[in-house]
């Protein structure tokens, strides 16, 4: 059985569409499917356009979430809920053709257990367009360890790498790096990223940074190092000119007109060139505590308010007994 999970917030637009171009998709292959909608406390009407094509269709699930807690939280949880044996990840608005999942399917049946689709080409334009690329190339530089670069969440996980991915249990989560990080064979196709089909961009500019910070937080430490990094370099920098001062003062030299005592531009540019690395460090810092609180604190990384689905009993089947509990419980 093969899964299908899209997270949906204010997609109104698109969901008609979406749906019947998935199921023209799906039942070209030679399997049984499901997919899995995770209403991601959408504010029009999507929700009820999708229990809708879930009553009329069996093979639809609707997550529905208690209130908005962003794409990575309804993926996860589409992750959790789905059964299949292999699970595709996918936007809900077109940007993610449907018709490249019959190749992530053929690709996983030749014994890919990831397969990761990559973007030959993407439409965004304006900010965005500008800023992807960018953080993909700073991505490049920071990460730990590689990470498929023009790849974002499209792909299918084998239901061996979906429950890897599932039984981590960091909270602040990008998805392209933790499957990245769990490995297993992977095989890469590729498409044309298309433009949005309908509406706005639902993952506002700030969802975006947090989004690009917890994939530079939660896979690099270069950060850290920089602190450290800047800070010697900064302490080479004042030991030279001591010196050159202190050569100035006592020899009578005139090194780089430097003289002591003259200095309230000097004095005023250290300290603020000083306390500006200390705040960037402080603030580094901070980015990492910050995350240390969200996991210490583990708060569940969604919460389900009901779950839409014919034969409910039947859902878990699949699940290890810890994940099993915590999705019964979050419904129940
Ligand atoms: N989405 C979501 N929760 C959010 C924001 C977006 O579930 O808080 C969904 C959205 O409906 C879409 C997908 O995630 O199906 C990707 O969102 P979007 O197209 O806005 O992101 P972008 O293409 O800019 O990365
Ligand atoms: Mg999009």
């Amino acid at each position: 059985m093969l899964s299908v999970v899209v997270p949906i917030y204010n997609e109104e637009e698109n969901i008609a569409a979406f749906h019947a171009a998935v199921r023209a998709v799906m039942d070209t292959l030679q399997h049984s499917w499901e997919v899995v909608y995770v209403n991601d406390g959408s504010r029009d009407s999507s929700l009820s356009l999708l229990t809708e094509i879930q009553r009329r269709d069996q093979r639809v699930t609707v997550v529905e979430f208690s209130r908005n807690f962003g794409h990575q939280a309804a993926l996860t949880a589409g992750l959790q809920v789905a059964r299949g044996d292999a699970i595709m990840l996918m936007d809900g608005d077109f940007q993610d053709p449907p018709e490249v999942l019959p190749r992530m399917v053929q690709a996983w049946k030749d014994g890919a257990k990831v397969v990761i689709a990559e973007r030959s080409s993407r439409a965004e334009t304006g900010i965005r367009g500008k800023l992807f690329p960018l953080f993909y190339k700073a991505m490049g530089l920071i990460s730990d360890f590689p990470i498929p670069l023009n790849a974002g969440i499209f792909g299918l996980l084998d239901r061996q790498a979906a429950n890897a991915i599932i039984n981590l249990q960091e909270g602040n989560r990008y998805l392209p790096g933790l499957r990245a990080w769990v490995g297993f064979p992977t095989s890469i196709v590729y498409y044309e990223r298309a433009g949005r089909a309908a509406g706005e961009a639902k993952q506002t500019l700030p969802k975006l940074f947090k989004y690009a910070m917890d994939a530079i937080f939660s896979f690099s430490y270069k950060p850290l190092r920089l602190g450290m990094a800047l800070g010697v370099m900064v302490m080479a920098f004042s030991l030279f000119l001591s010196m050159v001062a202190v050569g100035n003062t006592v020899f009578h030299l005139k090194y780089f007109g430097v003289i002591p005592g003259s200095g309230h531009i000097g004095t005023l540019l250290a300290i603020l060139f000083l306390g500006s690395v200390q705040l960037i460090c402080m603030g580094l810092l901070g980015e990492y505590i910050g995350r240390i609180y969200d996991e210490v604190r583990r708060r569940p990384l969604y919460l389900i308010h009901k779950l839409h689905r014919s034969e409910a009993e039947g859902v878990l089947r699949y699940k290890t007994d810890k994940v099993l509990a915590e999705v019964e419980d979050s419904v129940a």
